[in-house]
Formats: C-alpha cells, sequence, structure tokens
C-alpha cells in the first residue's frame, strides 16, 4: 500500500513540474469566482521554504488595500487568491545599470527567480518588472484562467514596483502603498499624477491636456475636495486633478477622479445581481403569497437602492423582497421589475446610472377570474460569456436576449477608449452565439474589454491576449 502511494506522489510530482501546477491558497473569498473580481498573487524570488512569509505578505497587503477608499466599500466584490509558485532563489535581479541616484545603494545582484523580476527596468531603478510576461500567462492559465487582476509580489526589501496589466511590487517596508497605487494603473487604468516623463504622457482619467475647467473630463469634480485643473510642472500643457493623489503620493488618499475610476470599473467587473426569486416559473394560487426577492452584493455602508415596479408604479423601495397578492393581478398580464443601482457619492460618472442599472423583471400571467397566476423570469442580466480567455484567434461570445433587443459589442481598452465595433445588429430572443478572429484586432498582448450593449444597458467582460 505504502508502495503505491509512494508511486502516486512520484507521478504527482512529475505533473506539478511539467504542468505548471501550483498550490494556490484562498485568501479572501466573499462569493463565487464567476461573481466576484479576483484579485491572484504570484509569488516570485519566494523559494519553496519561504511560502509562509508569502502569504503573510499577501495577507498584510489585502488587510491594508480593504482598509482604504475605494477598496474598503466595495470588499464584497473581491475574491484573493495566491498561486505559490516556488523560486530557485531569492529575490529580484538587480543589474545596477540605471544612471539614477537610487541605483547605486542597491547592490548588484543576479537572481535565478521564476518571472524575472528586475530592478533597473527602461534604466529607471525603482522599476521593479517581472519579465516573463509569457510563463505569467501560462501560469495564470494553468493554475487561475478566471482572474480579473494579477499581481506578481517580489520578495525583495528594496524599494520599487510597476504598473502594467500585471501589476508587482517588491516587500519593501512601503511596499503596501506601492501596490496599491500600482493596482491604481492596473487595474484602474490611471496614470501617475507625479509626472512620470513624456513617454507616459496619454489621455487618461486622471490626466488630460484639457485645461478647460467645464470641459475637463472630471468636471464635475472640479471645486469639490481640492479637485481642480493642474499643470505638471515638468510639462505644463500636460493636467493632473490635483496636487496631493495616492497616483503621486503614498501614504496619502486616491482623489475623487481616481476613486471614480476605481468604482466604474469595480461595476465594469461584477454584477451585483447574485441570486433573485421566484428563478424557474411558478404558479401562485389567489390565497398563496407571492414573493418576489433578490440577493446582491451590498457595498459597505449599502449604497445600493433597489426599486420594485409593477407596470411602471412603485411598489417598495430598498427591501431585498416584496410580496404582492395574488388577486391584485387583475390585467392578463404585469411586469414585475427590481431595479438596482449604485447611488455611492464617489461616482459622479455621467453614464453610471445607464451604465450600471441592473434589472430583474418577471412576466405575471392572469386569467378572468383571478384564481391563480403563473409568475416567468426574464432576468436582463443576458449571462453574457466570453471563450476562451486569454485568447489568441477565435473568441466566442454567447448570450441569452430574453426579448428582441439592440445588441452592440464594442472593444475598447483599458481606459475606455474604443477600438473597434464587432456586432451591431437587431437580434431575436433566446440564445445566441458570435465567433470572431480577433488576431488582427488585438495587435499587442495585455488586457481589454469587451462592452455589450443590449439597448440600453451596457456590461463588460474583460479578455486578455497574452504574448
Ligand atoms: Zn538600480
Ligand atoms: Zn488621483
Amino acid at each position: 500500500m505504502s508502495r503505491i502511494s509512494l508511486t502516486l506522489f512520484f507521478v504527482l510530482t512529475l505533473v506539478c513540474v511539467h504542468g505548471q501546477i501550483f498550490p494556490v491558497d484562498t485568501l479572501l473569498k466573499t462569493g463565487d469566482i464567476r461573481r466576484r473580481i479576483n484579485l491572484v498573487f504570484l509569488s516570485d524570488g519566494y523559494q519553496a521554504h519561504e511560502m509562509n512569509t508569502y502569504i503573510t505578505d499577501v495577507n498584510r497587503l489585502l488587510t491594508d488595500m480593504f482598509s482604504q477608499v475605494p477598496f474598503k466599500h466595495y470588499r464584497n466584490y473581491f475574491n484573493a487568491f495566491a498561486i505559490k509558485v516556488p523560486s530557485n532563489q531569492s529575490g529580484a535581479k538587480h543589474p545596477r545599470t540605471s544612471s539614477d541616484s537610487d541605483c547605486a545603494p542597491v547592490p548588484q545582484q543576479d537572481v535565478d527567480n521564476y518571472f524575472g523580476s528586475t530592478f533597473d527596468y527602461g534604466n529607471i531603478h525603482r522599476l521593479l518588472v517581472p519579465t516573463k510576461a509569457g510563463t505569467i500567462a501560462v501560469t495564470l492559465a494553468n493554475n487561475f484562467p478566471l482572474f480579473d487582476q494579477a499581481f506578481v509580489l517580489v520578495n525583495s526589501p528594496f524599494y520599487g514596483g510597476s504598473g502594467g496589466s500585471v501589476a508587482a511590487s517588491s516587500t519593501h517596508s512601503n511596499a503596501n502603498e506601492v501596490s496599491i497605487h500600482e493596482i491604481g494603473h492596473s487595474f484602474a487604468g490611471l496614470a501617475d499624477e507625479y509626472w512620470a516623463g513624456s513617454a507616459y504622457a496619454f489621455e487618461r482619467p486622471n490626466l488630460t491636456q484639457q485645461n478647460n475647467p467645464s470641459l475637463v473630463k472630471w468636471a464635475s469634480w472640479v471645486g469639490h475636495a481640492g479637485v481642480g485643473v493642474y499643470p505638471h510642472a515638468e510639462a505644463s500643457n500636460w493636467f493632473r486633478p490635483h496636487q496631493n493623489c495616492k497616483m503621486r503620493y503614498l501614504n496619502v488618499p486616491f482623489c475623487d477622479v481616481c476613486n471614480e475610476t476605481f468604482v466604474e470599473r469595480i461595476h465594469t467587473l461584477v454584477n451585483p445581481i447574485d441570486e433573485y426569486s421566484p428563478r424557474l416559473p411558478v404558479v401562485a394560487l389567489a390565497n398563496e403569497p407571492l414573493q418576489f426577492s433578490v440577493n446582491y452584493i451590498k457595498p459597505e455602508p449599502n449604497t445600493m437602492s433597489v426599486i420594485w415596479k409593477k407596470d411602471g408604479a412603485v411598489l417598495a423601495t430598498n427591501q431585498d423582497a416584496v410580496t404582492v397578492p395574488v388577486a391584485s393581478f387583475t390585467t392578463a398580464q404585469a411586469i414585475i421589475t427590481a431595479t438596482l443601482t449604485d447611488n455611492t457619492a464617489l461616482s459622479r460618472s455621467a453614464t453610471h446610472t445607464t451604465s450600471h442599472a441592473y434589472v430583474i423583471e418577471w412576466t405575471v400571467t392572469a386569467e378572468a377570474p383571478v384564481t391563480g397566476v403563473k409568475v416567468q423570469t426574464e432576468l436582463l442580466k443576458y449571462e453574457v460569456s466570453v471563450f476562451p480567455n486569454p485568447v489568441v484567434k477565435d473568441l466566442q461570445l454567447s448570450y441569452v436576449l430574453p426579448r428582441d433587443a439592440r445588441v452592440k459589442v464594442v472593444l475598447e481598452d483599458l481606459s475606455g477608449r474604443q477600438l473597434t465595433s464587432l456586432l451591431d445588429e437587431q437580434q431575436g430572443p433566446g440564445s445566441h452565439s458570435v465567433s470572431v478572429d480577433v488576431s488582427d484586432i488585438l495587435k499587442s498582448s495585455g488586457v481589454y474589454v469587451l462592452a455589450f450593449q443590449f439597448d440600453e444597458l451596457v456590461t463588460f467582460k474583460r479578455i486578455i491576449k497574452p504574448d
């Protein structure tokens, strides 16, 4: 018996090495991984015997992140996992090739780490980058393909980090603040609010060349809590929204403009409706209570409103359930809707209420005289899925239409810029599936967003093109 176990162990070990399957720890689980934003951490420069330190380091970062605005209000929208990837040696590479003054005090070293994390990237000492992007993509695909944001934590005590499609930071004493700043780049597409150089100067949610306060993209915030239109001292034709934001300095909060960008991104990635009832068609008799309910992800404090309507007339507000007497259904057909909207003060986005209103609809049919009714759900959730992800060539888009709808699918980059329209047509009810060859459309590796619009409602899916 023990011999069989040993043989099995040997085979499993071989599979682990060649299939690159690593242990994954669950650090925060607020819901189903298909219905939450999954933060997925990868270790670099941690040896096998340092995995407990790695988990402690990630937990420290998560505790800090979820104590800060906006994450503390939206903690229930996130899961967090840590893939335990061992390196042969500890730490980060430091070729000592940067000419800036931060470089010289840090010792030169070559390190055999798994994802090739190195300082001095692009000749900037503190730019700490995991250079093996292909290995990161393969590791994610094999171990946690449903990730929304990947983060490489590098076991080095020296200050550094980076915010590409995958965020990275060291474990320096300021690492939590660096990490949260880098997540601003990677997760929300934010720019630095210090001057990072003309190579990084693009229109971003918090960086612009528009200096007219009434035309600037953050016009709705101008005059609130220090938001204005401030020229960069180093490039006076570029403007930032605040003088003291975490995208500029560590250990200060994000400004209103950056917070709004995070909130919009969170709603882009998560539909807050977890469950609703009735889900299947039901028949209710006249003397039975007919209850409708919704179970949704509540921000803390709960800024979501729930409006229940019957044929457009308000039945109740801010209740998770309503009971409607069967006898009150006097017409042949009635529509019950529950509309959920996040009224958070953190967003003043003009498109917020239309883009992020979530509707559940039930059709109630009765025959006169009303002795009972039949209830059917039409959830305007469309059950959108994209497969495979990451994608190289053929992308399959699937969704369910509860009724006729104008369907538009647009590909955007992370900052919300439209790249191309994939679909724009009127379609009938039922399941739909569209295959798109994206090999020419996704020109470079990285993260893209598919915006699905069904009449007035918009929902989003992230896709990734690997290196
Ligand atoms: Zn250096
Ligand atoms: Zn900011």
